[in-house]
């Protein structure tokens, strides 16, 4: 099985990569990651991936079920049991997470297109944004692999006994990971589980699953160990609902949506308690003031919600502005989407790409409509784009209450909702205004001065706050608070999750 071409894409115009890309595959056979082989799924079922650019078929791959769930975790649980790569030197473990950061690095104008094929996103964005962090997050717990260490408290010097803590890898773990960032999702999550010593089993989203079969074919020819990372496709409910079921897994780290993380979260309680890891939804708050860099906070708040068609976890959807700059920031945010390129992910020109799915697109129309109806008003957009492919117009929404579905639930679509607020609001009440919503995974602020900013700092509830522009980095700590789930990754923090404390304390 091999899943691009072997061209490494330089040079090339991108639409003359992508129809050789999508020739190649055309002739995937659909196939499990298991013990080192790529195999035919136990049941011999497979789904259809479709280009969201056009709704065309472009691959067909495997639809694992529980058969080959048990299958995977198996071949994970030997690896790890009685492997080479939990016993193997730090060492020697970076070595091979630098040599997968370098074969993703050489293939990665391939790996970027594949990856806007799949999801539907700009090329642009993926080929400057994910596939780079992807990288450097690898490199970053590449790193890291030599510095996992337990501690040994200060004792007293007579003591009669030597106390200290050993940080061991947590065994196999089940990683499950959403459509809208599928490549960067599978690649820091491996990296992490990697760098700790632990073994995988993959289930990527079925939506998207082609940067992750590509990532399994690096890992295997980068010299990984047979069984240290294994990957079934194929359906949550099914594939998915396995995995977290399956009493011999150890960790799940999860990241998609809210409704999703609770049932992983009971799952893993019934079965055999293990430990999850929950990234899920959002509904970020974006507040911009009278002093803020208005022009630029504009670019940046609607580039934020159309790089991916507004399925970014940690984009800003809610829009607090202080009143006196309302209009200027509409006016400016509306021409800023007035100049939005939409078009096919893997056009050079594209700025943005469609929606995942039909269903996603019609699941964000009735949240909208519903808003509507109860008096929202549509200042631009609000409706899809005719013709092949499931495009969405850039959408900024005015006059929400707090109560309506558009300022409540997570629309995932390219629409902002903008509400103004006094200008001699106090930075609680603005921050109450931010605060008020079932998530908190990230929180915006567009100001200058800087006690404003301290202040809001300390009152947002959110696993991350950005001060004027910008987004997460590699080093930086990601995760959420509130129903946005728990846990972070990225970073040395990110490694707790993967690894096991054992107290010793020993006697002599
Ligand atoms: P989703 O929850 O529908 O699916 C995510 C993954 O879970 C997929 O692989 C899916 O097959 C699997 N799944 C579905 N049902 C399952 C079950 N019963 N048991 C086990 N696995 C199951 O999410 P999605 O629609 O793919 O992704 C979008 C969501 O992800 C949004 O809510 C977004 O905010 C969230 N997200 C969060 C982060 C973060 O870091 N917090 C990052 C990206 C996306």
């Amino acid at each position: 099985m091999n899943i691009v071409v072997t061209k490494h894409g330089e040079g090339q115009e991108s639409t003359a990569l992508h129809d050789e890309l999508r020739r190649a595959l055309a002739e995937v056979r659909p196939a499990v990651l298991i013990d080192g082989n790529w195999q035919a799924p136990a049941a011999g079922n497979s789904l259809e991936v479709d280009d969201p650019a056009d709704g065309s078929r472009v691959a067909t791959i495997a639809a694992g079920d529980e058969q080959d769930i048990d299958l995977a975790v198996a071949a994970a649980q030997r690896a790890f049991q009685l492997g080479p790569w939990p016993r193997l030197p730090a060492s020697r473990r970076a070595a091979m997470l630098f040599a997968l950061a370098d074969a993703i690095e050489r293939e990665q104008a391939e790996m970027a297109l594949l990856e806007s094929m799949d999801a539907g996103h700009s090329l642009r964005s993926i080929a400057n944004g994910d596939v780079p962090l992807g990288i450097r997050s690898l490199r970053d717990y590449a790193g890291w692999a030599t510095k996992i260490a337990g501690e040994t408290p200060m004792q007293p010097a007579d003591t009669t006994c030597m106390d200290y803590f050993l940080r061991e890898p947590i065994g196999v773990a089940g990683i499950i990971t959403p459509w809208n960032a599928p490549f960067l999702m599978v690649l820091q999550k491996v990296a992490t589980a990697l760098a700790a010593g632990c073994t995988v089993v993959i289930k990527p989203a079925e939506l998207a699953p082609l940067s992750a079969l590509r990532i399994g074919q690096l890992c295997l020819e980068v010299g990984i160990p047979a069984g240290v990372v294994n990957i079934v496709t194929g359906t949550g409910a099914v594939a998915g609902q396995a995995l977290v079921d399956h009493p011999d897994v150890n960790v799940v780290s999860f990241t998609g949506s809210t409704a999703v993380g609770k049932r992983i979260m009971a799952a893993a309680a019934e079965s055999n308690l293990k430990r999850v890891v929950l990234e899920l939804g959002g509904k970020s708050p974006v507040l911009v003031f009278a002093d803020a860099d208005l022009d630029k906070a504009a670019k940046a708040i609607v580039g934020e919600i159309t790089f991916k068609s507004g399925q970014y976890c940690a984009a800003g959807s809610r829009v607090f502005v202080q009143r006196s700059v309302y209009a200027a920031l509409l006016d400016r945010m509306q021409a800023a989407m007035d100049r939005i390129s939409i078009g096919p992910g893997h056009l050079a020109t594209t700025d943005m790409g469609p929606m995942i799915s039909a269903a996603q697109r019609m699941r964000a129309q009735e949240i909208i409509d519903h808003s509507i109806a109860a008096g929202a008003v549509v200042q631009r957009g609000g409706h899809a784009r005719s013709g092949p492919g499931y495009f969405y117009e850039p959408t900024l929404i005015t006059h929400a209450t707090p109560g309506m579905r558009v300022s409540r639930e997570e629309i995932f679509a390219p629409a902002l909702v903008v509400t103004p607020f006094d200008d001699a609001a106090s930075p609680h009440e603005v921050a109450a205004l931010a605060n008020d919503s079932a998530y908190g995974l990230s929180a915006k602020i567009w100001a200058r001065d800087i006690g404003t900013v301290h202040c809001l700092i300390r009152l947002l509830q959110a696993g991350q706050v950005i001060v004027n522009g910008g987004g997460g980095e590699a080093t930086l700590p990601f995760g959420g608070v509130k129903q946005s789930g728990f846990g972070r990754e990225n970073g040395h923090v990110g490694l707790s999750a993967f690894t096991e404390i054992k107290a010793v304390r020993l006697g002599y």
